[in-house]
């Protein structure tokens, strides 16, 4: 893993995120305050303005400190979340794995973190609904080494734990308010999260 890697990764994420500005914005209009496009274009703008500054050092110290700069400029629940996810991601780099290895251990350690720090789990209706299930993914895919399969399973996934969000009732964020309201509509940091991991999933199917 090399540190230009993430950032090329976080333009990907960039592009697509912006691609769908309008429609998460809406899906956070309809079931929770509608500033969460405005969150994640805010934490990846944060995200890359770092690219300078850390291009040269260890992915660990990257993931660390991009997590730091989303914690202290991110507002929402999703800014403080996918801080924890990263920084949670940053304890478990290890330099002699492979990239493959890496990531699902990390991957596998914010998620934990992640759900500790927003006391969820699966079946909430959030972003977990997808982060959960590629977590589980990518140990279960751990011992395979065809990369372009495990980027198309994966992206299925993700795809599979976004469109779940739909029918589910929130026990947790603002969704929760709406109670039987919310059936019907798509969480929108279900959906962001989905969008980024399609977009790192597609470099290596298309590379
Ligand atoms: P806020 O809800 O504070 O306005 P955002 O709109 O940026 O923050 O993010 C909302 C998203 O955050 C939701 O769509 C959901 O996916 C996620 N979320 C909210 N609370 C939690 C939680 N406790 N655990 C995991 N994800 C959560
Ligand atoms: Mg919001």
């Amino acid at each position: 893993m090399h540190s230009e890697n993430i950032f090329n990764s976080l333009n990907q994420i960039k592009l697509i995120i912006d691609e769908h500005k309008e429609e998460i914005e809406k899906l956070d209009q309809e079931i929770g305050d509608g500033d969460h496009i405005f969150n994640i274009q805010r934490g990846i703008k944060e995200s890359l303005n770092l690219k300078e500054e850390l291009l040269n050092q260890d992915p660990g110290e990257v993931f660390k400190k991009i997590g730091m700069k989303i914690m202290t400029t991110v507002g929402g629940s999703s800014g403080a979340l996918f801080a924890t996810l990263l920084i949670g991601m940053a304890k478990k780099y290890n330099k002699e794995l492979s990239d493959q290895k890496n990531i699902t251990t990390m991957f596998f350690a914010g998620v934990e973190a992640m759900k500790k720090r927003g006391k969820s789990d699966k079946g909430e209706k959030t972003m977990l609904d997808v982060l959960i299930p590629v977590s589980e993914k990518l140990m279960e895919l751990s011992n395979s080494t065809d990369i372009k399969l495990i980027a198309k399973k994966i992206k299925e996934t993700a795809e599979k734990g976004m469109y779940s969000t739909k029918d589910l009732i929130a026990t947790k964020g603002r969704a929760s308010f709406l109670g039987d309201r919310a059936k019907g509509h798509i969480d929108p940091g279900a959906r962001s999260s989905q969008l980024a991991i399609e977009a790192i999933c597609n470099t290596i199917i298309n590379n």
